[in-house]
């Protein structure tokens, strides 16, 4: 059976806290939704504002193959507010717990049953596919669901969702729900889930199960609260799990993710499903091992069929194949003799609680084999400047590939102003920071600190450190050892 894919990463999406895209970044993600295989792009909900309008009419224009569709309440100003913006259909929402209809609209379930109807026959009289969305459907009495999908589809309802607005269902209470709605129902079924229990994902499948045909998901989980079902967990689960057809393009998951994650500034949790930095990284020697010999050992999903790829970390549990794999990755050979001592001084740092970056690896390597380094960047000289009269800024003058360059810059504060130097200095690099982090490693106004920084060029992730008693100094740092080891494997 073909599952329809809505993704809601434009209007769920955007209603996560600190969570607002422009119209540009509305179509560039649009854009990558259709390429990656959506079926509709819910693009924001048109009543909003001017910029969503705006946004929303964007994507209409743009002659996607997804259908466009826009969020909208059973009111008149609302559904004409999506019909400006020329979308393709509306996702109707009407609350019908009887909390919500008696505590926020403050009618009875028959008022609210006739406004539903009379949305939605303005809505056909101007020609659109219609979404009826129950909202806080999961605690509606489904008695009262079943009466009123019976009226929408008289009305020529196009399709019915049924939301968990709430996040409270359980897996095996919405698949008894959605087998008593699909065998009552003409027209296909919709389930749209909230991660508040950390089933969204699981309540989703189980509906598709007892019969939904229509999955509303976010990228990389975002939304109101704790988010919605995720599109990366919800199609992986149901293409290796039960082989659905959903005509997703899977290799293209990790990119839109990416893109989401840049343009809403919600960095992906490490350990997320899919999508994490850890989704495919192994650390214990055992597993190394493993993978080396056959991935399948411990790779059910494999890291290419969603677009990801494979890493190593080194820690205390690391062995030598994990090792030898690294280094050769860093173009470095080893005699026996030389990997022993590596292992140990690998070991030691693990010991200490310490991740070996492949950064670290190579300087292992190098003092291990005695090799003296010329680096292709150094810093000469640094000033930062912070202080509550003007604007935080940096100068920097570093030494790249025998060249000497000046560059100030200003920032949020000394370190931010440091880095944006060194990067204007360093632009002719091809890469990009995708993460800072800092940790005290005493205590003290004069801690020791230590930076770590993870930089993307091309599709390689380097991870650098750098450590001191001042924190401009430690980032600085750790940003110029990071963007060495990429100036040395650049080719
Ligand atoms: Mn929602």
């Amino acid at each position: 059976m073909k599952i329809k894919i809505l993704d809601t990463t434009l209007r769920d999406g955007e209603q996560t806290p600190g969570v607002s895209f422009t119209p540009d970044e509305k179509l560039r993600i649009a854009k990558a939704l259709d390429d990656l295989g959506v079926d509709v792009i819910e693009a924001g909900s048109a009543i909003t504002s001017e910029g969503e309008r705006e946004g929303i009419k964007m994507i209409a224009d743009e002659g996607l193959r997804a259908e466009i569709s826009s969020y909208a309440r059973i009111l008149r100003g609302d559904i004409d507010a999506a019909i400006s913006c020329d979308v393709n259909s509306i996702f109707l929402v009407a609350p019908t717990s009887d909390l919500h209809i008696k505590y926020k609209l403050g009618i009875t379930r028959d008022e609210l049953v006739k406004k539903t109807l009379n949305a939605i026959q303005y809505c056909k009289d101007h020609g659109l596919v219609v979404d009826l969305c129950t909202e806080d459907g999961s605690r509606t009495d489904v008695r009262f669901l079943s009466k009123i999908l019976e009226s929408a589809t008289q009305y020529g309802v196009d399709r019915f969702t049924i939301a968990d607005t709430v996040g409270i269902m359980l897996p095996e209470r919405i698949h008894e729900m959605f087998s008593k709605l699909a065998r009552e129902s003409k027209v296909p079924l919709g389930v749209h889930c909230h991660d508040d229990l950390g089933l969204a994902t699981a309540n989703t499948i189980a509906a598709v199960r007892a019969g939904a045909s229509i999955v509303d998901v976010t990228v990389n989980g975002l939304g109101e609260r704790a988010g919605n079902a995720s599109l990366e967990e919800v199609v992986m689960a149901l293409k290796l799990g039960y082989n659905y057809d959903m005509g997703i393009k899977t290799e293209k998951i990790t990119s839109v993710s990416d893109l989401v994650e840049k343009s809403c500034g919600i960095p992906v949790a490490p350990n997320k499903a899919i999508v994490g930095d850890n989704a495919f990284t192994h650390e214990a020697g055992i597993h190394v091992d493993g993978i080396l010999k056959k991935p399948e050992t411990y790779e059910a999903i494999k890291p290419e069929s969603v677009g990801a790829r494979r890493r190593f970390v080194l820690g205390k549990h690391v062995g030598t194949k994990a090792i030898l794999k690294m280094l050769s990755d860093l173009k470095i050979s080893v005699s026996d003799e030389q990997l022993r001592d590596i292992l140990n001084q690998v070991k030691y740092m693990g010991d200490k609680g310490k991740k070996v970056t492949n950064v670290d690896l190579e300087a292992i390597a190098h003092s291990v084999l005695g090799i003296e380094v010329e680096k292709a960047i150094e810093v000469k000289e640094l000033v930062a400047v912070a202080g509550n009269k003007f604007t935080p800024t940096a100068s920097v003058k570093i030494k790249i590939n025998g060249r000497e360059i000046t560059e100030s810059a200003t920032g949020t504060g000394p370190v931010d102003a440091a880095m944006n130097a060194i990067r204007r200095a360093t632009k002719e690099v091809p890469f990009e920071l995708v993460e800072y982090h800092v940790d005290s490693i005493s205590g003290g106004t004069d801690a020791v600190v230590e930076v770590m920084v993870k930089l993307r060029s091309r599709d390689r992730i380097i991870t650098a450190r750098g450590a001191g008693s001042d924190i401009v100094l430690a980032s600085v740092d750790a940003l110029v050892n990071g963007i060495n080891l990429i100036m040395r494997h650049l080719d």
